[in-house]
């Protein structure tokens, strides 16, 4: 038979975050790997899930998403963003942000389009875009004065003739950094200039820390027109194995991807979309104690790692800290992380899986702080061995 696989999928294999929990399991180490946290949303919340459950909400929902999430989330983009969107039309329900932006990149890529990623990315980008038939071109964020950033002149050269649409992730997975209103601007001038569609991954919107502010990029001006602006609640209310997300958009654009997710899914879980319409509305103050604790959780696994001879560079916003491992006399990420449940039972992600220039992010390992207090301390203690074992040129 051969290899089943279609070639255009091949390159992807197993998720790392999928391989390093695996390894977490089968070794007993403690997983600073796959970001989810390991203490439960809102509790009223899940009572909602709940009681949806029992109340024989367990059909299928509309397509679009149930009507009271979609005025949920529509009320609260222009609460907080003061985007206004109409829950008819301009809102779309998914599985999680993963669909939205899947459903939004086959929607929208002709084969053979381009597609503008800055790297490190989430993982799954590179495969939507693969999925479409289109074409990913990188642009490297780099280390400048302690957080990722990008050079605009690179962002330009990377858009040609094909290129249709750029995903922006911000706060961005894997290095924390929260984009400034200034880098976001040079993202609105080159769409607008060179008439791209903008998708935005915007799971980790309400994580941000140090009273940096997360700026949607559909707020520039001439942006919401041509932005698809994509979330979730797994990150904002801890439930990430709910998989509820949404799509805000132009009405074209939504319908678009609207036409896709019917034939990925049809429709997201009923259940949840209640608690979640419920949780926009109510437990907004929850969210806001969550993201003061994940910043304390921030310094205390920054300062811990600094401790034990990382590299740190701190996160201004999501679950992620990134770590350089060279001070420690390592010298490449993937056969650390390999390495780490057996040197100091703890995993970790090896940031350059997330490259097309894997060259670029050899150095780093990404630890997840979404942890209990004393995982985190024990995580520290462990990793403390490393100082020890390093040895040149691993
Ligand atoms: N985008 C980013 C940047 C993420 O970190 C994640 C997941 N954790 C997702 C998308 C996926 O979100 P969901 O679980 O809602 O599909
Ligand atoms: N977003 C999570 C992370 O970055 C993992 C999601 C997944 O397992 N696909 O760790």
């Amino acid at each position: 038979m051969g290899e089943p696989l279609v070639g255009r999928m091949r390159e992807f294999g197993t998720t790392v975050f999928a391989t390093m929990t695996k390894l977490a399991v089968e070794t007993g180490a403690i997983n600073l790997g796959q970001g989810f946290p390991d203490t439960d949303g809102p509790q009223r919340m899940l009572e909602h899930a709940a009681e949806a459950i029992r109340g024989g909400f367990n059909q299928y929902p509309p397509g679009p998403g149930v009507p009271e999430l979609r005025q949920a989330v529509s009320d609260h983009r222009k609460q907080w963003y003061g985007l206004a969107y109409d829950p008819d039309g301009e809102v779309l329900v998914t599985v999680g942000a993963t669909e939205a932006i899947t459903a939004a990149v086959l929607a929208l890529c002709e084969p053979g389009d381009e597609v503008v990623v800055f790297e490190p990315y989430y993982d799954s980008y590179a495969a939507a875009v693969a999925m479409a038939g289109a074409v990913r071109r990188a642009v490297t964020l780099r280390v400048d004065a302690g957080r990722f950033t990008f050079d605009p002149a690179e962002l330009e050269a990377a858009v040609g003739p094909r290129t249709r649409a750029i995903l922006v992730n911000s706060p961005h997975n894997p290095t924390g950094t929260v984009f400034t209103r200034e880098e976001l601007e040079v993202v609105a001038r080159v769409c607008q200039e060179r008439d791209l569609i903008a998708i935005t991954d915007e799971v980790y919107e309400h994580l941000t820390f140090d009273g940096v502010e997360h700026v949607p990029l559909a707020t520039l001006p001439g942006m919401r027109e041509r932005t698809v602006m994509i979330s979730s609640a797994g990150k904002s209310f801890s439930v990430t194995g709910w998989k509820t997300g949404w799509i805000c958009a132009p009405a074209p654009l939504v319908a678009a991807a609207q036409t896709v997710k019917q034939f990925l899914t049809f429709t997201a879980s009923a259940p949840w979309q209640l608690a979640v319409a419920y949780a926009l509305r109510e437990e907004m103050a929850w969210v806001a104690a969550q993201r003061a604790a994940l910043e304390a959780k921030r310094d205390r696994l920054a300062a811990g790692l600094e401790a034990a001879g990382f590299g740190v560079l701190r996160p201004a916003g999501t679950y992620f800290v990134q770590t350089d491992i060279r001070p420690l006399g390592f010298a490449d990420g993937l056969e650390l992380a390999r390495r780490l449940p057996e040197l100091a039972g703890v995993v970790a992600i090896p940031t350059q899986v997330f490259y097309d220039h894997p060259g670029r992010g050899r150095h780093f390992l990404r630890f997840a702080f979404c942890k209990r207090d004393e995982v985190i301390d024990e995580a520290v203690t462990r990793l403390r061995r490393l100082g020890g074992t390093a040895r040149p040129a691993v």
